[in-house]
């Protein structure tokens, strides 16, 4: 099955943006593999095309201007327009036992840039082949964890996490996802944030109890919303077990 649509999803090497790829391949779109390293991208590349999937490996760091930008121009030159655009890639760090007070300023800048700019770089190198596709969909990979009103729950099982840098770059990453919503309310293009649920994959050590398949349905789903589906949103999986 193809559908000549195109989706780029970063970090795409691995854990959660792999399973994301893997299925939107599934689907019949052309997978772009962002990976930050080349030879990882292009291993996940081979096993995207052995499961029959139009998979092409493009090296982005999110956190490097040139490497966004000379993503950008390549996915402009080969194909002129993006349709799913899935800002996957993110870093969870932490210092000492991880409360607030033993957070170091270069621990939080390090995740922001990852977590939050990177998501705004590369949506903003990206915009204009998005614009250039019939109805684009932007999908960036948030958490539970960026809830203020989950994690100042004392009855909510996430209340007892504490950590500054992950949990609030997913706060900043939703506000991003809904300022965008709103400057492109007027296109056709939708941009929703996903909440995966926790997932065992590199990030936290495997210690997640949903698998980087079921995490990657969250984003899929987001990314093939229909033209009347919403767009500004958090949605996903909760630890309570409802979507
Ligand atoms: P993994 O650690 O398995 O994968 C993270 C991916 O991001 C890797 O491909 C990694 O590349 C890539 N990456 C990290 N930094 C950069 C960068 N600067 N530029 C490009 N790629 C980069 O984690 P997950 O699959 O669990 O995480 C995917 C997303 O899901 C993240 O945004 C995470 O915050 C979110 N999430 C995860 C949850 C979970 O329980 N696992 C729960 C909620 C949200 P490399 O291999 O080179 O390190």
């Amino acid at each position: 099955m193809t559908t000549n649509m195109t989706a780029l999803i970063t970090g795409a090497n691995k854990g959660i943006g792999f399973a994301t790829a893997r299925q939107l391949g599934g689907r019949g779109f052309t997978v772009l593999v962002g990976a930050r390293d080349p030879e990882r991208g292009r291993e996940a590349e081979r096993a995207l095309r052995d499961a029959g999937t139009d998979a092409h490996a493009v090296t982005l760091d999110v956190t490097d201007e040139e490497s966004v930008a000379s993503a950008a121009k390549w996915i402009d030159d080969r194909y002129g327009q993006l349709d799913v655009l899935v800002n996957n890639a993110g870093i969870a760090l932490g210092d000492g036992t991880g409360q607030p007070s033993e957070t170091r300023l270069a621990t939080l800048r390090t995740v922001y840039e990852t977590n939050v700019f990177g998501v705004v770089a590369v949506t903003n190198a990206l915009l204009p082949l998005l614009l250039a596709a019939p109805g684009a969909r932007i999908v960036n990979v948030s958490s539970e964890v960026g809830s203020i009103g989950t994690m100042t729950d004392p009855t909510n099982p996430l209340f007892p996490f504490a950590s500054v840098p992950y949990p609030s770059s997913k706060t900043a990453l939703n506000m991003v996802t809904a300022m965008y919503a709103k400057e492109l309310r007027d296109t056709v293009i939708k941009v929703n944030a996903a909440n995966p649920g926790y997932c065992a994959t590199d990030l936290n050590h495997h210690g997640g109890f949903r698998t980087p398949d079921q995490g990657a349905e969250v984003s899929v789903h987001l990314a093939t919303l229909p033209g009347d589906g919403p767009s500004g949103l958090l949605w996903g999986y909760l630890t309570d077990g409802s979507y």
